[in-house]
């Protein structure tokens, strides 16, 4: 049965011929929208680990970050290829130099096919992106953007610091480098029903992303989105809606879109809402039960 959607996991099996696991790392470069010099606040729903495994504050260099990853990789999934993905954060915030020296801690690993690099649209620039060009020019490299609406007015309301014509200029700049682009959006972003949600997919669509990531918006303990949520201002998505939106976004997307993710991971000591999020196996039968039923003729 052909397979009901272009996972990251198949995509790369295709290409390399094997499996090839993503090593996340947390290289501690911080972010614009939350830097204190910055005074903008961070996005509403961030939390203080910026996404990221919290291995910088443990005191864990990218190498070291790298070589446990690797190790893991080989005894869980037997491994043999990697691609260490810069998460945290925004991954291209910071002198040239620093970035220069963190990205070259991960060449020297055998197996490393390619690189992945997360960051805001608002938050890289020609030079940063010859860098990666020069430093990982026999490889794979994916730029991560984080749009997560395109819609101006959730922009602001999340407090995301960055417009979608950012997110635009962003794009076409990263197309001048022989890179594939990634785009991460969130479902249930407040103020946002089907129609909004919808209408980011179609912009991604028009804009020609090389894959999607989809999370919901989840609550975070002692977050702006928390205080909202506590009083009543903010109800979080339902389980099943979500999972009926994602499917009949990627039903929406072009066959060859990679789906890097299909729902978010919250670390369950500092979730609040919703329940549902937890359980993420749940949240992705349902979605591909839904995306039966979208792709039967
Ligand atoms: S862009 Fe990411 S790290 Fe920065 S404030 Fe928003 S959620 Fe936090």
């Amino acid at each position: 049965m052909k397979p009901l959607y272009l996972s990251l996991n198949r995509f790369l099996k295709e290409r390399f011929g094997k499996r090839v696991q993503k090593i996340p790392l947390d290289a501690g470069l911080g972010c614009p929208n939350r830097d204190p010099l910055t005074r903008k606040g961070g996005c509403i729903y961030c939390n203080p680990q910026g996404s990221g495994t919290g291995a910088f504050f443990k005191g864990l260099s990218i190498k070291e970050q790298m070589e446990s990853g690797i190790k893991w990789a080989k005894r869980r999934y037997k491994a043999k290829a990697f691609m260490p993905y810069f998460q945290a954060y925004s991954n291209t915030y910071g002198d040239i130099e620093h970035l220069k020296n963190l990205y070259r801690q991960c060449l020297e690993f055998p197996g490393m096919v390619g690189v992945s690099i997360g960051t805001r649209p608002d938050c890289v620039t020609h030079e940063v992106l010859e860098l990666i060009s020069d430093i990982f020019k026999d490889k794979m490299v994916w730029m991560e953007y984080g749009l997560q609406s395109a819609s101006d007015k959730t922009l602001s309301l999340i407090n995301r610091g960055h417009t979608v014509k950012d997110f635009e200029d962003a794009v076409k700049l990263t197309r001048k480098f022989p890179f594939l682009i990634c785009a991460h959006v969130i479902f249930g972003l407040p103020g946002e029903g089907e129609k909004e949600m919808m209408k980011t997919i179609e912009f991604l669509r028009d804009i020609g992303v090389d894959g999607i990531k989809f999370h919901e918006l989840y609550v975070v303990k002692d977050t702006p989105l928390h205080r909202l949520y506590k009083k009543g201002e903010y109800k979080s998505i339902e389980q099943r809606e979500y999972a009926r939106f994602v499917a009949k976004a990627i039903s929406y997307l072009p066959e060859k879109t990679v789906i890097q993710r299909l729902t978010g991971d919250p670390l369950r000591e500092e979730l609040v809402a919703p329940d549902w999020a937890r359980d993420k196996q749940t949240t992705i039968k349902m979605i591909k039960d839904f995306l039966k039923q979208f792709k039967s003729p």
